[in-house]
């Protein structure tokens, strides 16, 4: 049995086909009215499908049991089996990724041609990577593609359309496949998982669907990944050693503060998320992702172009941020970041090009603040609450936890559970990390709680979640506590579990 999932779960009808409608439609109804090409050119991205059509294509028209006016296999009949088996002489893979070289596309498919099909009525060569072949090679298919056999169909499928000759694609019905969308990775994903018998948050085929970038079959990559973590049930908790996590939101606060033009609060942000492991790169994309929004909110109101998913509850904050720019505010903007996030390769210090970044738009934007900025940063500041950037938060916390040390440990103990259940309600992710943690002690007006993982102390160190524990150690004790998670390897852990 093939290994991985896009192998062993590829579609064997149409009907399994992720997307790609109008290709779809399009070939079923050719193979129903036996209308069919010589030579199809599938071109689009990678992992959208292109290889996986051309194979249900082949299998279609080479069905013994076909449906008359259908255009779906049966895949119960000899053919459709040896094809499934991959061990059909009628339906042959070439990789021209590696089989680059004239002589091979002369004895191979020059040769295969001219014998007459086998059992079924068409043999299909499906070329991948077709851009790859040689000059010479296109040479010799243009020959067959001149003058072919009743019983040749050709299949090429590229990434790079205007690599191949436009001799060739002139001889092609041309098939253009999309990336596809989150949603629908998403759907499929879950399907997968179902199957697979394994039980996953949606959080976490939804950050797969986004990061897969339209690609599904790295998307099915991603999951089989997620799931060789060996987990019954996953959370994003334990999906984070595997996707990286989103930092669209830290984005979103990065980009507030460059607005109010928060220089210093704005580059200890940055410098947070390098000591907290965030990739620059990633960090950076997510900056233009999130300006990209702001843009397309302020210009067309197109929030509908990003999934739900993606957005969330970032959905109210985009629109209103975006209410305080200028559309030219916002093209300086991504210009800036863009051109600096093309220099974190050679930059001596990681975070660098993006301090640049934002340095550079702090000063233009409290150079050029505009009359309807001002309103809402003042209106922001009288009728919200601080954002939560590392330095408020702190402060905040710190000033509120000032009494905690009179507390009791054995109180807390009794009472752990209640925190657990408050945090619970305002952040469900951040309870799945507090789960294996325990309460260790109180000392200098933190409580200590011991964590077995360093990724868990990290997501407790996190400004917004400070906050949601200040908050629950507030409601259950009428004062919050500041916490501070240590890592479990001491030995007063292992005590404090006995
Ligand atoms: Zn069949």
């Amino acid at each position: 049995m093939p290994s991985s999932l896009y192998q062993r779960y590829r579609p064997k009808k149409w009907a399994d086909l992720a997307d790609q409608t109008h290709v779809k439609v399009t070939l079923q109804h050719e193979i129903e009215r036996g209308q069919i090409a010589h030579a199809y050119l599938f071109v689009g991205p990678r992992g959208v499908g292109k290889t996986t059509t051309a194979r249900l294509f082949a299998k279609a028209i080479n069905c013994e049991k076909r449906e008359k006016k259908s255009g779906e296999p049966c895949n119960s009949c000899p053919s459709c089996e040896r094809i499934d088996a991959q061990q059909s002489f009628d339906l042959i893979e070439i990789d021209a990724a590696s089989h680059t070289g004239v002589d091979h596309v002369r004895e191979y498919i020059l040769s295969a041609a001219e014998v007459q099909a086998g059992h079924g009525q068409y043999r299909v060569f499906i070329i991948d990577e077709a851009h790859m072949l040689s000059v010479a090679a296109f040479n010799a298919m243009l020959k067959i593609l001149e003058e072919p056999p009743a019983h040749v169909i050709f299949i090429l499928a590229t990434t790079e359309a205007h690599k191949v000759p436009a001799t060739i694609i002139s001889r092609c019905q041309r098939f253009d496949f999309k990336r596809i969308s989150p949603d629908i990775i998403r759907e499929r994903l879950r399907i997968l998982a179902d199957k697979e018998k394994v039980a996953v948050d949606d959080e976490v085929l939804s950050a797969i669907a986004e990061h897969a970038e339209g690609s599904l079959r790295d998307a099915e990559g991603t999951l089989g990944q997620v799931f060789s973590l060996g987990t019954k049930k996953l959370t994003m908790e334990e999906a984070s050693l595997v996707i990286p996590r989103s930092t669209l939101g830290d984005a979103a606060e990065l980009i507030a503060l460059c607005l109010r033009g928060a220089t210093p609060e704005a580059i200890a942000l940055v410098n947070d998320k390098v000591l907290n492991g965030i990739e620059m790169s990633n960090f950076m994309t997510d900056i233009v992702v999130w300006l990209r929004m702001l843009l397309l909110a302020k210009v067309a109101t197109q929030l509908d172009l990003f999934s739900q998913q993606t957005i969330g509850e970032l959905r109210t904050k985009a629109i209103d941020q975006a209410s305080g720019t200028s559309v030219e505010q916002l093209q300086r903007m991504i210009d800036v970041f863009v051109t600096r996030r093309g220099m974190i390769g050679q930059a001596p210090i990681e975070q660098l090009p993006c301090e640049l970044a934002v340095v550079e738009v702090c000063s233009s934007s409290s150079a050029t603040k505009d009359e309807p900025k001002k309103e809402k940063t003042k209106d922001d500041d009288d009728n919200k609450p601080a954002p939560a950037t590392d330095k408020k938060s702190d402060a905040k916390v710190e000033k509120e936890s000032k009494a905690s040390s009179t507390f009791q440990m054995d109180e807390v103990k009794t009472r752990w559970q209640e925190v657990l259940d408050k945090v619970k309600e305002l952040n469900r992710s951040l309870s799945y990390v507090l789960a294996t943690a325990l309460p260790l002690g109180i000392s200098d007006g933190k409580l200590e709680i011991g964590v077995s993982y360093p990724f868990h102390q990290d997501r407790i160190r996190e400004a917004k979640n400070r906050l949601v524990l200040a908050e629950a150690t507030k409601h259950v004790f009428g004062q919050p506590l500041r916490v501070e998670a240590v890592l479990n390897e001491s030995e007063k852990f292992a005590g404090s579990v006995s």
